[in-house]
């Protein structure tokens, strides 16, 4: 079995401003968040955590020229534990969440409380390229404290302090209830606009307004909205450029082939005690919760190869 690959319908794209000195991108990513929330069997609070993060990270990516692995690891005190989103140049995402199943009670508004279920904590990411050929790169790696839990936010402060970048961060997974009870990710998204140090001021002063203004980013989602649909709300007047539009979605480079390799690097000892009382090994990805099998003539394969020092 080959990796997974979902959310053929979510699309990103990448604009720009003000003659370049604004960057822009938007995504839909309903789809890659519903996957994400379904594989990891979250609850409806960290499904919303987990959806923003994801977003967030395929908008942050989406503005960098030259990476190969993005990461973004939140590293909290909440009962959610922390969140990891990976990220790659071609649009694909993979994450979850350390308690999956952590909840919070409704805050006052009657929205999903995400900040109560991340608490304090750290925000990190890491930038990886050269890896995939061989000219593996020293890793370039921030962190932030965590300043609201929301995540939009943290993105924002993320930006601001580590890259020098002043920006407006937008994430936002609706959920919503069938009539037999059971909540789904009716809409997912996000907008990413970030502010050059040669951005004109006035620009600037009318996006922060207009930024202000927009309605929710899943209210606009809901209504249809495609990304440079988002773009175009949280821009009001001021007029941009798409350079780019690419489908995400949620995909894992996990396979079988590379659950047996991971297994056969076992030491043989170990194999052994786990063929006699196991009979055969499992392995769960991490990234996307697919849990892989060897049966036991597998193992036993696997164990033989391994007395051969193969
Ligand atoms: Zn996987």
């Amino acid at each position: 079995m080959t990796g997974t690959n979902h959310g053929a319908g979510d699309r990103l794209v990448r604009a720009t401003a003000d003659e370049g000195q604004i960057r822009c991108m938007a995504a839909v990513t309903t789809e890659t968040a519903a996957e994400a929330a379904r594989r990891h069997k979250t609850s409806e609070t960290v499904a919303a955590a987990l959806g923003r993060t994801l977003t967030g990270a395929l908008l942050l990516g989406a503005g960098q020229k030259e990476f190969d692995r993005l990461t973004v690891q939140i590293e909290c005190s909440g009962p959610l534990g922390g969140i990891t989103a990976e990220t790659n140049a071609r649009g694909q995402v993979r994450g979850y969440a350390r308690n999956p199943e952590a909840h919070a009670p409704l805050n006052p508004d009657g929205k999903f409380d995400v900040s109560a279920v991340v608490g304090g904590g750290m925000f990190y990411v890491t930038y990886e390229s050269g890896y995939e050929v061989g000219l593996y790169r020293e890793p370039y790696r921030g962190s932030v404290p965590i300043v609201s839990g929301e995540i939009g936010e943290d993105f924002a402060y993320y930006l601001a302090k580590s890259e020098q970048i002043p920006s407006a961060v937008l994430l936002g997974v609706l959920l919503r209830a069938r009539e037999s009870g059971e909540t789904f990710i009716e809409a997912a998204g996000g907008v990413m606009i970030q502010v050059m140090p040669g951005a004109d001021p006035r620009v600037v002063a009318a996006i922060e307004s207009s930024v202000s203004a927009t309605p929710h980013t899943t209210a606009l989602i809901r209504g249809g909205a495609r990304p440079a649909d988002l773009l175009r709300a949280a821009l009001g007047d001021v007029p941009f450029e798409v350079l780019e539009e690419r489908p995400v979605a949620f995909a894992c480079t996990c396979s079988y082939e590379r659950a047996v390799s991971l297994i056969s690097s076992i030491e043989t000892s170990e194999l052994e005690s786990m063929l006699r009382e196991d009979k055969g090994a499992a392995l769960t990805c991490h990234f996307c919760n697919e849990t892989y099998r060897v049966d036991e003539p597998g193992l036993a394969g696997i164990v033989e190869r391994s007395r051969n020092g193969a």
